[in-house]
């Protein structure tokens, strides 16, 4: 089992398998002049695996795969079925915009993909092609279904609500009610350079004019949920007792309207960071290892992958726990983007 220096339990590795992604989120990527890194400077997959390996030697136990969007690298299915062959992982989740879904989840429940988090911010057509600078809405939900269909469970829903954008929290209440969907409404975080003013990383804006203002706390969307799901006749929401979660290593708080058949979550970075709680490493596309979202303190993994050391790789996993922040204390800038760090 590895610990940090605080105590805490580490066994949750996120990998970010790409940088590149097939829509330009407002609040993740420019919508133009993107530089993604070379092939050559993105971890091969047989890296990453290798990666795992010793990671799982030393107490990661599940694994998430992020972006960019993960499934337009190529290979990926394979990819899952490796790591889910490694011995020791429990447990290998995606967190995906959905719009592959159709063409992917079959062949990723068959390699053993166990979960899958689809991210969709608003269920307007014209507020989404928005957001994502000309994504379709039809695709993302058709993404949600396909993952039903596929036999996933949990399917998680991830919506980061964003004031200005004033989305109908109640709407995506109602999807919850006849398929065990999970939403979980999650604060936005101002990233980057301009945690003034919007998201991105460091001389990159992202092209939005967000700000600190767009942030909406966790306590005020359940109070809004509760009171439009009572006004639309769902009931009280109550909360999810913890034991009876949806399926998750994740730090959402779950509640639920009588009746529903999936349940409504709330993750709080901001408002009630849950950084004492933290069980997780994220490895880059670029092989850097983080040891929290909000700390640009990297550790070279890539390095010592090329070297194909073991005893170095462990080395460096050590390392990156020996030296995990105990909290972000509200540092939100950092000097990637989201699609760098894979959220
Ligand atoms: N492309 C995939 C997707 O969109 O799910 C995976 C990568 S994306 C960077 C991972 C998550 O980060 C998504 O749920 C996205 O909504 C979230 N995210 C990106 N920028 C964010 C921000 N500034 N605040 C909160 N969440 C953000
Ligand atoms: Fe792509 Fe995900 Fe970033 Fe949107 S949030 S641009 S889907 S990586």
């Amino acid at each position: 089992m590895a610990t940090d220096s605080f105590g805490r339990r580490i066994d949750y590795l996120r990998v970010s398998v790409t940088d590149r992604c097939n829509l330009r989120c407002v609040y993740c990527m420019p919508e133009k002049g993107v530089e993604w890194k070379s092939p050559d400077r993105i971890l091969s997959f047989e890296q990453i695996e290798r990666f795992a390996e010793v990671a799982v030697e030393e107490g990661i136990s599940k694994i998430r795969l992020t972006g960019g969007e993960p499934l337009v690298r190529k290979g990926i299915v394979d990819h899952v079925r490796r790591l889910r062959a490694i011995t020791g992982i429990e447990s290998i989740a995606l967190t995906t915009n959905g719009t592959l879904l159709p063409i992917y989840a079959q062949a990723l429940v068959e390699a053993g993909l166990t979960r899958v988090n689809v991210s969709l911010d608003s269920l307007d057509a014209d507020v989404f092609s928005r957001i994502t600078r000309g994504g379709m809405l039809s695709d993302a939900l058709a993404g949600i279904d396909a993952a039903f269909e596929a036999g996933f469970d949990p399917v998680k829903l991830n919506v980061v609500v964003v004031r200005s954008l004033n989305q109908k929290v109640l709407d995506f209440a109602k999807m919850a009610m006849d398929r065990p969907l999970h939403v979980r409404f999650i604060e936005y975080m101002p990233v980057g350079e301009d945690a003034e003013e919007g998201g991105g990383c460091a001389g990159d804006s992202t092209g939005h004019h967000w700000t600190r203002d767009d942030h909406v706390p966790s306590d005020e969307t359940l109070e809004t949920l509760a009171a439009a799901g009572k006004a639309a006749g769902l009931g009280e929401l109550a909360a999810v007792a913890r034991d009876d979660a949806p399926g998750g290593w994740g730090p959402a708080h779950y509640y639920r309207f009588p009746d529903a058949a999936g349940t409504l979550g709330v993750i709080s970075p901001l408002s009630h960071h849950f950084c004492g709680e933290c069980n997780r490493l994220r490895l880059t596309a670029d092989g850097r290892l983080r040891t929290c979202l909000f700390c640009d303190d990297e550790l070279d993994v890539r390095k010592v992958l090329d070297a194909g050391d073991k005893e170095a790789i462990r080395a460096v996993i050590r390392a990156a726990l020996a030296s995990k922040p105990e909290s972000h204390d509200m540092r939100i800038g950092t000097l990637r983007r989201m699609s760098q760090i894979g959220g």
